[in-house]
């Protein structure tokens, strides 16, 4: 086995891989990001190394792990578009499903096996209960939340036959930035509430859909659990120490485990821009929830994690410090 000393970071150049990149930076860990920059951005990556390239190119992959002593993978890389996998299931299994097949082929003939994947509750589907812990039920209701699904499938079966450690780490909602508005969200198309609800408050969106609001929750919106971006970082290096001392491979939800609806998110962008936003009412969105929110206790129990900048002001404050310093997001279009 690799005992080297280089953090990959693959999908680095994204919104949550670059988050992943500072705090393994702030932390001291030697940091390298492989991104195809297909929807990443060059500038995310910081002061850490990027090798440009996709994850079919499988002979830059074999020089990447040939000339850096890789410690661990962390796997970002995948399209995220809910209602574009429904339209295109194909990108998104070529993309999710069979790029990872490669790169895991690529890390087992370097033989680096710590892998910390990005998955999400979409693997879910409809919830059955509100709090969703990990034994809830998986099944998924599109094809994004398939193919992440079927990556942690095939990790299960990957790691006692290969000897791969492995943690799955499903996200609810992330959101925020880090303090100082360094880096950020930057999605193009923008489909994410927060960051929507902020393109609003600057005047780049005449106003906010609200997607439904006859729901039976308190107001009739959907209820969320946003969770700090460096809250998920620092699960992602929790997960590794927790492999390296031995841990067994196994998944944990990563929320901040409360709910927050829309019209609250609404109101919070609001109180922290100091900004009216115009709020319409629209029709509901096909495949949504009422109510999604993690129940956290094994990541707790089990990595000593828990969410440090829970509360839903923090999280808007700083994708708000972001997004204001940069409202045309990154400058690489
Ligand atoms: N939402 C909304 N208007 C928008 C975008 C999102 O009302 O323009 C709602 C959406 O229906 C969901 C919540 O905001 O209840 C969070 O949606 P997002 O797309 O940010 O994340 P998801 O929950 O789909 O992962």
């Amino acid at each position: 086995m690799s005992d080297g000393d280089t953090i990959l970071v693959v999908g680095g150049a994204g919104y949550i891989g670059s988050h992943c990149l500072h705090e393994l930076r702030r932390r001291g860990f030697k940091t390298l990001c492989y991104d195809n920059l297909s929807e990443g951005h060059r500038a995310a990556c910081g002061e850490t190394p990027l090798i440009v390239g996709s994850l079919n190119e499988e002979e830059k992959l074999d020089r990447l792990f040939a000339e850096h002593q890789v410690r661990a993978v962390f796997h970002f890389a995948a399209n995220c578009y809910v209602g574009e996998s429904v339209e295109n299931p194909e990108k998104y299994y070529f993309n999710n499903v069979a790029s990872t097949l490669v790169l895991l082929r690529a890390m087992r003939r370097a033989e680096v096996k710590r892998f910390i994947f990005s998955s999400t509750a979409a693997t879910f589907g409809n919830p059955v209960r509100e709090r969703i812990d990990e034994s809830h039920p998986q099944e998924p209701i599109n094809p994004y939340g398939r193919t992440k699904l079927m990556i942690e499938q095939i990790l299960r079966d990957y790691g006692p036959a290969y000897g791969f450690s492995y943690c799955i780490l499903r996200y609810f909602n992330a959101a925020g930035a880090v303090e100082g508005g360094a880096i950020g969200e930057d999605h193009d198309p923008e489909t994410h509430l927060i960051p929507l609800v902020l393109k609003a408050a600057m005047g780049q969106r005449p106003d906010i859909k609200i997607f439904g609001t006859d729901y039976d929750t308190p107001d009739g919106t959907c209820v969320r659990d946003y969770i700090h971006i460096l809250d998920l970082a620092d699960a992602h290096i929790r997960g590794l120490e927790y492999l390296e001392k031995g841990g067994a491979s196994t998944a944990f939800n990563l929320g901040n485990g409360s709910g927050y609806s829309v019209q609250q998110v609404i109101d919070t962008v609001e109180k922290v821009t100091g900004k009216a936003v115009v709020r319409s009412a629209a029709p509901r969105r096909a495949g949504d929830p009422a109510v999604l929110v993690a129940d956290y206790k094994k990541a707790s129990e089990v990595l000593g994690w828990k969410p440090r900048f829970g509360d839903l002001e923090t999280i808007v404050r700083t994708a708000w410090e972001w997004a204001s310093g940069h409202p045309e997001g990154y400058q690489d279009r």
